[in-house]
């Protein structure tokens, strides 16, 4: 869901602080980053859970993230918000 502060995050950056609240923090990174045609329900459940799902995300739409799961979104997932930011003229950083 694209929300107005998930929007300004992308255009302005989520700072810094969000990574010491990440929950992953201690997980095995694996599970955010499966083989090719993996399973990615570990990470989306670890991600539903986590405070810094929205700052997270916008870090990956930023940063053109191509590989895991970031916000509990898959690549998949980005991409197609990355489209939807698109449509909106969200960010230059939405560029598909
Ligand atoms: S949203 Fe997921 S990948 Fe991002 S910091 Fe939280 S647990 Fe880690």
């Amino acid at each position: 869901m694209i929300t107005a502060r998930l929007m300004r995050m992308i255009d302005e950056g989520p700072g810094l602080d969000w990574r010491e609240k990440a929950r992953c923090r201690g997980f095995d990174a694996q599970i955010f980053f499966p083989e090719e045609n993996g399973e990615f329900s570990r990470a989306k459940e670890a991600c539903g859970a986590c405070t810094s799902k929205e700052e997270c995300l916008a870090e990956a739409i930023r940063g053109g993230i191509a590989y895991g799961v970031w916000g509990g979104l898959t690549p998949l997932d980005r991409r197609n918000l990355r489209k939807e930011l698109a449509v909106r003229g969200a960010t230059a950083a939405a560029t598909v």
